[in-house]
């Protein structure tokens, strides 16, 4: 079979779900390659060390363009913060490899075109981590919503919540960088991408941006302000007519991962919350009095590629399988055996739509997508 040799940039949360989700695709599925986790970078020597022990690389730097340029690499996958993207991504493109890179592709969506127009001028192949779009459940309710099973789609609301910034003690984070940071870059992207994956293109937003913690510590505990959102809401309008709304959060107290949807059709609708993302709950209206209300469907085998991980139903995917569905549809891709599931195009796709929702914040006006 023929090598891929993977080079990963930064070991961090991302970093280790990206091992993870390598490991675990070599594991489950048939894939077109066998994967050499060759190079893990990270910015100390220490750091990358521990990692190539942890994750089992064959080979560890402090030197993210010597692993871009390491004959033994054919994939680089960057897991660093989101100001470095373009540049490594742009590095490794000039380079011939295929890039994996985390969302959000770049913290402008200028910065995220020139990405994915490098890549189609090299030919290579690139993948944006949006490992939500993966979950068998969310493929279950786009063809449930394209076979028009709940009708007429009306309407439409998503969420991504969380409470990581909650505390505003805390101090400024890579996240807080004015440069592409905040809560709809981190967050709403997801919901973004989920809301379009599900109903098709959004045509135009109302945007509502605010910071809600003005100051947090700066490196030196001195207090800086804080310029990105902590909270964003926009209300949307889709091609198909449908209306709908999604919001971004990361100081949602007690929230750990509301990445969740609410689609309602003229004959049934669908709901679902990523703490519970092996079910997906069902409206169809019942003919019998009093039997009417959601049904729970439990991920299975009828869900592929559920059965790749476990022939029984109800046994539940993880989070971390997320990734290695992604990963499964990228290198099939790489392998020239279907389009890329989310290229780079897709991504400045997402980045422009997060741009579009500020500006109409800014400016309290809708604006066309
Ligand atoms: P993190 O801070 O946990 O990890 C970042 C890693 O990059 C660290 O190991 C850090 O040392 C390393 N790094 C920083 N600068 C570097 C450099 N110059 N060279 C090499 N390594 C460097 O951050 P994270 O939560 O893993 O986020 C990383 C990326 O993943 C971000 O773009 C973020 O938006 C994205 N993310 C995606 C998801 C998802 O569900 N798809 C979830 C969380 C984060």
């Amino acid at each position: 079979m023929a090598r891929l040799g993977l080079g990963l940039i930064g070991s961090g949360f991302m970093g280790m779900t990206h091992a993870f989700g390598f490991a675990t695709a070599q594991k489950v599925f048939s894939l077109p390659f066998d994967v050499d986790f060759a190079l893990v970078a990270d910015v100390t020597q220490d750091q990358a060390e521990a990692a190539r022990r942890k994750f089992g690389f064959a080979r560890a730097s402090d030197d993210w363009r010597a692993l871009i340029s390491d004959p033994q690499v054919d994939l680089v996958d960057i897991t660093a913060p989101n100001a470095f993207h373009r540049e490594m991504a742009l590095e490794a493109i000039a380079a011939g490899k295929h890039v994996y890179c985390e969302k959000p592709l770049a913290p402008l969506a200028a910065e995220a075109l020139e990405m994915a127009e490098a890549a189609e001028s090299a030919g290579v192949r690139t993948q944006v981590g949006f490992n939500y779009l993966c979950n068998p459940m969310m493929t279950l309710a786009r063809a449930m919503i394209t076979a028009g099973e709940l009708g007429e789609i009306r309407s439409y609301r998503g969420i991504h919540a969380e409470d990581y910034m909650r505390d505003a003690t805390a101090p400024l984070t890579w996240r807080h960088d004015p440069a592409g940071g905040g809560a709809l870059a981190d967050l709403g992207s997801h919901a973004l991408a989920t809301a379009e994956f599900l109903l098709g293109p959004i045509a135009g937003v109302f945007g509502n941006c605010r910071t809600m913690i003005s100051a947090r510590p700066g490196p030196d505990g001195t207090p800086r302000p804080v310029e990105v959102d902590d909270v964003s809401q926009a209300l949307l309008r889709f091609t198909s007519g449908a209306t709908g709304s999604i919001e971004a959060n990361w100081i949602a107290t007690g929230r750990k991962m509301q990445h969740d949807f609410e689609v309602y059709g003229s004959k049934g609708a669908l709901v679902f919350t990523q703490e519970r993302l092996n079910e997906l709950r069902y409206y169809g209206p019942s003919d019998t009095p009093g039997r009417d209300g959601f049904r729970t469907i439990l991920a299975g085998p009828e869900h592929p590629p559920y059965g790749d991980f476990c022939v029984a139903p109800g046994h539940q995917l993880g989070f971390n399988d997320l990734k290695a569905i992604e990963i499964r549809g990228f290198l099939e891709a790489i392998a020239g055996n279907c389009d890329e599931p989310f290229g780079f195009r897709a991504g400045h796709r997402i980045q422009s739509l997060v741009e579009t929702i500020q500006q109409s914040a800014a400016r309290e006006q809708w604006l066309a997508t």
